[in-house]
């Protein structure tokens, strides 16, 4: 199958004839299998030398920094900007032009956060209560049967974030829906990182208040607590296990890990609920009461099934019905390519503008590996586009796959996705590869919307003439900010003023942001003091 030159395919309908124009107009971007990408470094090549001078001279003249910018031509809908106090919009700050703020039905998570926050907690003190109702008055009377105490809380607690912390990896797709996967990512950290806590200060507690009553060492006793207590061993590799996770999750460990070594040690967690829960059923003096004997094994069947569907039916399901393969990929840049995928029904697949899938390509060298990427056009019924920035071994072997690879997906996922909108118009930020789910967004974006689109290089700019000719037909508009990371103009139009100077009704807008981590959270910063609330911003950092 060949793919058309780009044209929005939701306004055409649903046949065939849509594949027949070849791209005759676009030999760079004629069927692809690679040989123009830059040598990888491990195979010792010479690399392509950028030359920053021809760029400047010829292509693109960019204005000098302290100078102000004139665009050459006033309705050109995408200019590279480097120091900007031009107005994209044609409305200024304090010209007295009264701005209509029509707020879209924006479709808020904030409401099914706070539920999901209320049913944690409800959870959470519900555990505890089964230690209350469990114990007698006056039963805590010296520091043994406190520390004593404190050990079965903290073990409870320790025990119900577990299966929390499983239900947040089952993937179910309303949970992301809910919460947002970004909140969810948060949250997991926030929680693996409390969880450990009260393992550890579980252990503690217990062995002293065991050690203060027999009278013994804290050492000793400890042996004595991992060799006579039921389901102990499990129990002390089940926590072995923990730690290690948790050390491995640490950022500057988990950076220098191959993602694949870490995900699959991450996935141990379930061998971790499999140990610990023996334990807490053979060893747990608050598990045995009546209303425990229902609330724990309940809480366990939950997690089970959330798993069983997020983790198997919902991907087999998926997977049956649209039955993916690769239809085509296509160089766009320097290091960046489009997979253009087809599949059956694929105008009955759930995924909007600026989600992402996971995405593992059967092909013999990489069928082992999931990788996220994001659509890089709005869905249609013909095929979908994800666009793709070499970043390591996996995705520099993606550039060479062949038509009719199969796929096998899981998602969509993530709420960064336009019928979030709050605000009446929007600002679409983009860094690097992030400029996929952007470009994607903007199919969706109301008049008016402005894209800023950051990159080192002008030779890393892709999709100039799709973004360019979307701003046309939506009437919105393209910065591009171009230079390196140093560079004094581009650092300056992140800054309040600068922001302020290219969008100066920011702060009205929604905020789109998508990119590396260290871009995502410095636009944050700049936008924050622009007060920017929380509620318009909608981030989209490509991290796990
Ligand atoms: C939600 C999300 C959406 C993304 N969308 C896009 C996109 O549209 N276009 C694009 O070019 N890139 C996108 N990325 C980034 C892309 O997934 C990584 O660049 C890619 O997986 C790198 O794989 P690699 O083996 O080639 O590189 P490596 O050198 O192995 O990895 C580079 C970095 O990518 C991350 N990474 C590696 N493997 C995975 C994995 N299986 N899952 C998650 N992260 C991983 C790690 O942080 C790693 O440090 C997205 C990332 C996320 C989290």
């Amino acid at each position: 199958m060949t793919i058309p030159a780009f044209r929005d395919q939701r306004e055409l309908p649903d046949d065939d004839r849509y594949f027949s124009g070849l791209r005759d107009d676009d030999a760079s971007r004629q069927g692809w299998d690679g040989p123009s990408l830059p040598p990888w470094p491990d195979q010792q090549q010479p690399q392509p030398q950028y030359d920053q001078a021809r760029y400047d001279q010829q292509q693109y003249a960019q204005p000098q920094y302290g100078q102000p910018y004139a665009a050459p031509d006033s309705h050109r809908r995408g200019d590279i900007v480097v120091s900007s106090e031009t107005d994209p919009t044609g409305w200024k700050a304090g010209s007295g032009v009264p701005i209509r703020d029509e707020r879209p039905p924006g479709e808020s998570t904030s409401g099914n956060r706070l539920f999901t926050v209320l049913l944690f907690f409800s959870g959470l003190a519900t555990s505890v209560a089964l230690w209350l109702f469990n114990t007698q008055a006056g039963a805590i009377s010296d520091t043994a049967t406190m520390m004593i105490a404190a050990g079965r809380v903290t073990g409870l607690i320790g025990g119900y974030l577990l299966f929390i912390q499983l239900l947040m990896m089952s993937r179910v797709s309303w949970l992301e829906e809910w919460v947002g996967s970004r909140d969810l990512l948060r949250w997991h950290r926030w929680l693996g990182t409390s969880l450990l806590t009260f393992v550890v200060a579980h252990i503690v507690f217990i062995v002293y208040g065991y050690a203060l009553t027999a009278g013994t060492g804290v050492v000793e006793q400890g042996w004595t607590v991992i060799t006579t207590f039921p389901e102990m061993i499990s129990a002390t590799i089940a926590t072995g296990l923990l730690v290690f996770i948790a050390l491995i999750s640490i950022r500057f460990i988990r950076n220098i890990l191959n993602y694949e070594l870490w995900h699959l040690i991450h996935l141990s967690s379930y061998a971790v609920l499999l140990l610990g829960y023996g334990h807490q059923i053979a060893a747990g003096a608050d598990m045995s009461g009546r209303f425990a004997s229902v609330f724990w094994p309940a809480l366990g069947c939950i997690t089970i099934a959330a798993l069983f569907w997020g983790r198997i039916v919902e991907p087999l399901w998926l997977n049956a019905r649209h039955r993916f393969s690769v239809a085509e990929v296509v160089g766009e840049g320097a290091n960046t390519f489009s997979i253009y995928i087809e599949g059956k029904r694929l105008d009955k697949l759930p995924v909007q503008a600026g989600q992402f899938m996971r995405w593992r390509f059967l092909t013999a060298n990489g069928w082992w590996q999931s990788h996220p990427f994001s659509l890089s056009a709005a869905p249609n019924p013909q095929w979908l586009r994800l666009t793709v920035t070499i970043a390591g071994g996996h995705t520099r072997k993606l550039a060479t796959m062949r038509p009719g690879t199969p796929i096998w997906a899981e998602g969509p996922f993530g709420t960064f996705t336009a019928e979030r909108r709050t605000r009446r118009r929007a600002l679409l930020i983009a860094g690097g590869s992030g400029i996929a789910p952007i470009r994607a967004l903007l199919e969706d974006m109301p008049p008016d919307t402005i894209v800023i689109y950051r990159a080192s290089r002008p030779d890393e700019l892709v999709f100039r003439t799709e973004l360019e000719d979307l701003a046309e037909q939506r009437d919105a508009w393209v910065r591009y900010i171009v230079g390196g990371r140093n560079d004094p103009g581009p650092r300056r139009l992140f800054t309040p003023d600068g922001l302020r100077g290219l969008v100066p009704d920011v702060n009205r807008r929604d905020v789109y942001l998508c990119g590396p981590p260290g871009l995502v959270d410095a636009a944050v910063d700049t936008l924050k003091q622009l007060d920017v609330p929380d509620s318009q911003l909608h981030l989209d950092p490509f991290e796990f």
